[in-house]
């Protein structure tokens, strides 16, 4: 540590996911923060409370699979970097097949209770309507996706970088004992019981050849939200498209997306093969409410009851939230920030979560722990190697702050918002083979390519974590 120097307070603006991890890491770290949280004197168009890391839509942080999925890797390396944000999802899991699911208020208030309770976290209520004061020489900016008008415009201004602007959807959820369970049915896709399931744990709606085509035609028939001016030039984000424009991509879109009929089989006597199913996944612990999977949308309100009845078993659905539409604002980070995601032009200024381009939940505490133990070194005088790029952790840090290459169509669009994912990864150094050392070919390689991959991320990751991460960890 710096001797003969006072130790200042790191500030952090936004108590979100990535803020909330980012005070954690640093208060871990015996250093001072201070988290400035606009919520509730102002509130955003998605927040509904007051709490420190509310999850605004889903209440999945995705496949919880750390050999074989990126995303499930990532959970798992951040449990050994010590995360609360994963502490809490631990703690706070309801059934969800292979997912990691959660009871929202439940995880929320176990990341609040653990902040506030911190001697060395202070949490202050109030919005910072421009560029932090500039006696403040270390900041973690993480406001996330519906960054404050006034904040976001202060950044643009300073940057000169427009901020971008997508669309993110939300999926409606519907009380469970409105659903027909005489028609519906429970089962987890191929019977898979995740870390907190029982392999029955989606409910599954059937759709024959015939009410699947009405439910397209209804789909693209359906009355719309109207796009803002500002809105309709802006693309969308791939992985989170509203229903109703995967339909328009194609009438078997969705069949082969969302309302994927495979590893389900309906046990109600006397029924065929379903041609599409749809599938609910529990949104609360106390399993009385379920969300539409992948039905993000922006259907009107008055539109997706009546289509969403159409579904069979939802004939008396009742909606305890209908779908949305919301903004997203990021920054160009592969131009705007160097390697420790500092701003290059102004580098007390750190960013961390989903405003640095990464996309999630998960992407989005992963990189504000890294920038909370960036700052915590940098204010100790210490040196903190970058994570190895074949770590998750490392390989997302890369895609933000220089992995991203310039598409033909180059320009602040050309750097896109990014789920993690094993694409992102340094390639092998050879080909995964069998025990008689013959190369593998189809699922087989796939997985076991998967497989290579994850080992040697935590590996990597081992030799990474230091003595201090261990004790983090065991905090
Ligand atoms: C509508 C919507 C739905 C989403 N659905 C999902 C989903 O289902 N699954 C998923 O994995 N990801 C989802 N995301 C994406 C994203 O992962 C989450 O938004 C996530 O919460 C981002 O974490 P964050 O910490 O970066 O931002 P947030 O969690 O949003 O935290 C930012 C915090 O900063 C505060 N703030 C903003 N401006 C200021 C200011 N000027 N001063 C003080 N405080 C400020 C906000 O009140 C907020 O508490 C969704 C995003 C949106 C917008």
């Amino acid at each position: 540590m710096n001797a003969g120097r006072a130790i200042q307070a790191i500030h952090i603006v936004g108590g979100g996911l990535a803020g909330s991890e980012a005070a954690w890491q640093i208060g871990s770290r015996g250093l001072p923060v201070v988290v400035h949280e606009m919520r509730p004197t102002r509130s955003t168009a998605a927040h509904k409370t007051a709490a420190l890391a509310e999850l605004v839509c889903s209440n999945s942080f995705r496949s919880d699979d750390h050999e074989h999925n990126a995303v499930g890797l990532l959970h798992e390396e951040m449990r050994r970097l010590g995360s609360l944000v994963m502490r809490a999802a631990d703690a706070n899991q309801v059934p969800a097949g292979g997912a990691l699911a959660v009871d929202r208020d439940g995880f929320a208030a176990a990341v609040a209770g653990a902040i506030e309770a911190h001697s060395l976290i202070e949490v202050r209520r109030e919005e910072i309507a421009g560029l932090p004061p500039p006696e403040w020489n270390s900041v973690i900016v993480a406001t996330g996706p519906l960054t404050s008008p006034a904040l976001a415009e202060a950044i643009s201004s300073h940057t000169g970088e427009d901020a971008l602007a997508f669309f993110d959807a939300i999926a409606p959820i519907i009380y469970r004992d409105t659903i027909d369970m005489s028609v519906a049915w429970m089962q987890s896709r191929y019977d898979k019981a995740g870390p907190a399931g029982s392999g029955l744990d989606y409910i599954n709606c059937p759709l024959t050849r015939e009410q699947y085509g009405a439910f397209v035609d209804a789909l693209l028939a359906g009355d719309k939200v109207a796009f803002h001016k500002w809105e309709a030039t802006t693309p969308y984000f791939d992985g989170c498209l509203p229903i109703e424009i995967m339909a328009e991509r194609g009438r078997e879109t969705l069949r082969h997306g969302p309302m994927k009929p495979f590893g389900l089989t309906n046990p109600h006597p006397g029924t065929a093969k379903p041609y599409a199913v749809v599938q609910l996944r529990q949104d609360n612990r106390l399993g009385t409410l379920f969300n539409i999977v992948g039905f993000q949308t922006k259907l009107k309100h008055g539109e997706q009851v009546r289509i969403f009845r159409a579904i069979p078993g939802l004939e008396r659905a009742e909606f305890a939230r209908l779908g949305g539409l919301h903004r997203n604002t990021f920054i160009n980070s592969p131009r705007l920030l160097d390697a420790t995601l500092r701003l290059k032009t102004q580098p007390r200024l750190r960013f961390a979560g989903q405003i640095t381009g990464c996309e999630g939940y998960v992407e989005s505490a992963a990189i504000g722990l890294l920038a909370g133990r960036y700052a915590a070194a940098e204010m100790r005088g210490e040196a903190l190697p970058a994570p190895p790029p074949t770590t998750a952790i490392g390989a997302l840090l890369n895609h933000i702050t220089g992995g991203h290459i310039g598409s033909i169509d180059a320009g602040p669009r050309s750097y896109q918002p990014m789920n993690i994912n094993f694409g992102l990864f340094p390639p092998l150094a050879s080909a995964p083979k069998n025990d008689s050392g013959r190369r593998l070919r189809g699922v087989e390689k796939a997985l076991a390519k998967k497989r290579a991959l994850a080992c040697r991320a935590l590996e990597d990751l081992g030799n990474w974590i230091g003595d201090g991460d261990q004790a983090a960890a065991a905090e």
